[in-house]
């Protein structure tokens, strides 16, 4: 059966802001006028879009975001949404501005109000993954992670500058409640000597003894990465802990909000790029509740079903491999 012919979509980004988002938001607003389609961009993610704070969007109103972090749509947690209430509210306004195809650039909870939005009104719908936190299955990074792990990363080169003159220990917590992607790849990458993830339990023991022998090698400075949300407390009871159980005294940094901020990198601006026109092109095709993936290097559709519940896992092999080269 031949699908029928799209004339307007609409765009919104939703849940926590990520960098690069701004770059989808571009890609899907370019490809789909490329492709002859008019798109309006809504406001507030899924607040707007039960209000419907809808802007028509031009090839112009994108111009210089590429390079932008936040999102120039803004971001919002709906609270109605999540209601059938809201969503019945969402369906009639796109309906009302004739928009029959909608794409999501956000993380699992946005792509499971598109979902319900879908299933309950026959809105055509697809998901873009746009959260630090590379916590979503169906593919290999999401757009943002690169860029936050690019700022810890460099927050850390600093830290160890200033811990090596003073042969002090670091912990340094980073972003990731319930994931530990952003600290595996942090701590690979800046060099950690333990990196503490919340897919593993916390020894603490374990940690003290790793760092005094590291000092007795005589290593200058220690820095061990922290995820966030992690069971043995916050990043300052287990600096406490550690002490408390002989381990040096620690110092303790948490990046925080600054891991969102800032231009996206390159590799996140080209995966958003790629992932905003695919999800154009899909919406184009009759194709609708799949999220636009990136797996080992292509393009893959996932249904939403399983980007919005399953979960990616941590690749040990890192960990341990971080492990081996903290020696
Ligand atoms: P993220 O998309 O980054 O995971 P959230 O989990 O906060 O962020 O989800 C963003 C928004 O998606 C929520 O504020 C809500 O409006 C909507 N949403 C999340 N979960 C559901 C759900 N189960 N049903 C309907 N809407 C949802």
């Amino acid at each position: 059966m031949a699908a029928k012919k799209l004339r307007r979509i609409g765009v919104l980004t939703s849940g926590g802001d990520a960098p690069g988002m701004n770059a989808a938001v571009r890609a899907v607003v370019r490809k789909a006028i490329h492709l002859g389609l008019e798109v309006v961009g809504v406001r507030r993610g899924y607040s707007g879009l039960h209000r419907g704070d809808f802007i028509d969007m031009t090839a112009r109103s994108v111009s210089n975001i590429i390079q932008r972090g936040g999102t120039i749509l803004k971001t919002d947690r709906s609270r109605e949404f999540q209601e059938p209430s809201g969503r019945a509210k969402a369906a009639r306004a796109l309906a009302s501005h004739g928009v029959e195809g909608l794409v999501v650039i956000g993380g699992d909870g946005s792509f499971r109000g598109a979902q319900l939005l879908e299933a309950e009104h026959g809105v055509a719908v697809m998901g873009v993954p746009g959260t630090i936190d590379n916590d979503i299955y169906g593919t290999d990074s999401t757009i943002g992670f690169d860029t936050a792990v690019n700022n810890a990363v460099e927050a850390i080169d600093k830290i160890r500058d200033t811990a090596a003159a003073h042969g002090r220990l670091f912990l340094v917590e980073v972003m990731g409640r319930k994931s530990g992607f952003i600290a595996l790849a942090t701590g690979l990458a800046a060099g950690a000597e333990t990196i503490v993830i919340p897919e593993e339990p916390v020894d603490i023991d374990k940690i003290c003894s790793s760092l005094l022998a590291g000092l007795e090698r005589g290593k200058a400075s220690s820095v061990v990465v922290v995820a966030e949300g992690q069971k043995a407390g916050a990043v300052f009871q287990i600096a406490e802990k550690i002490t408390q159980t002989g381990g040096p005294e620690c110092k303790v940094v948490v990046l925080g909000h600054l891991q969102r901020g800032g231009n996206p990198t390159a590799r996140d601006r080209i995966l958003a790029s790629v992932l905003g026109a695919a999800a154009v092109d899909a919406l184009v095709a009759g194709k609708s509740g799949f999220m636009a993936g990136m797996l080992a290097g292509k393009v893959a559709l996932c249904p939403l079903a399983d980007a919005s519940t399953k979960k990616p896992t941590i690749d040990r092999d890192a960990l341990e491999l971080a492990k081996v080269l903290a020696i």
